[in-house]
């Protein structure tokens, strides 16, 4: 019989408040290594604070997160080890400005990792041919669609080398006519193998990409399942709701 995947990011019994608002209930969650994991549920349901404590943006009150087997420490260069493991593209592509497409990408791996400026550019260059932007390293961030400075912010966490992606709501500041091109990038990273968490509502590329969808709401995961069956045959009330609004 075929080994399981090792779990790759899991959390136990996580629980997370901002004052007297209980943003994360209870929350179990494993994900395997290579497994794509889609994040859907109403806005306010914890999607957010649930990506940045993976990436321990945000503390958590009680329960563990562990990422392939370390437990995410508080603080120290332990903490940024394991942070680099865990690359992240958010919703505005959050792009450093004043620099060039190629600094963006090759500063992590160089300040970070002490890459040696030749190498961390030929990396660099590999990645954004990966996610069709190689022609614009040369640009600033402002000179490019929202498309495509979307498809170097997933060039940039690449760069490190992370044994996670997570994605939280990549194609939602974006035009409709560029969505596509970041999703395309996506679902080929998904097929190349990568462990990813992806909050998104976009159920094509659920379908499409997708291992299983985690449905949360009011803090809670609420439902869990394989794509299809989420789509089409959600068993919470709480799910069926959502739904008939996105879809
Ligand atoms: P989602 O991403 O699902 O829309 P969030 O994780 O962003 O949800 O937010 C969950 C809840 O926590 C919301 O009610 C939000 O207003 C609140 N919240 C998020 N960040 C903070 C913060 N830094 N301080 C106080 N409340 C916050
Ligand atoms: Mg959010």
């Amino acid at each position: 019989m075929e080994e399981p995947a090792p779990a790759l990011v899991e959390l136990k019994g996580v629980n997370k408040h901002f004052g007297d608002l209980h943003v994360l209930r209870d929350i179990d969650l494993t994900v395997h290594k290579g497994e794509v994991l889609v994040v859907i549920g109403p806005s306010g349901s914890g999607k957010s604070t649930l990506c940045r404590a993976i990436n321990r943006l945000e503390t958590i009150d009680t329960g563990t997160i562990t990422i392939d087997g370390s437990p995410l420490p508080a603080e120290g260069r332990s903490l940024a080890r394991l942070r680099a493991d865990v690359g992240m593209v958010f919703q505005s592509f959050n792009l450093f400005a004043h620099k060039t497409v190629l600094d963006n990408v090759t500063l992590g791996p160089r300040k970070a990792r002490g890459t040696p400026k030749k190498d961390a550019e030929e990396a660099a260059l590999t990645l954004l041919r990966r996610v069709g932007v190689e022609n614009q390293a040369r640009k600033m961030p402002a000179q490019l669609s929202g498309g495509q400075q979307q498809r170097v912010a997933i060039a940039r966490a690449l760069a490190m080398q992370p044994k996670v992606m997570l994605f939280d709501e990549p194609t939602s500041a974006l035009d409709p006519e560029m969505v596509q091109e970041v999703l395309d990038v996506m679902v080929a990273l998904a097929k190349e193998g990568m462990t990813m968490i992806v909050v998104t509502h976009e159920m094509g590329f659920a379908r499409k990409a997708a291992d299983r969808v985690v449905f949360m709401a009011d803090g809670q995961i609420v439902e869990e399942a394989d794509p299809d069956t989420f789509f089409t045959a959600p068993t919470s009330s709480r799910a069926k709701d959502f739904l008939s609004k996105i879809l």
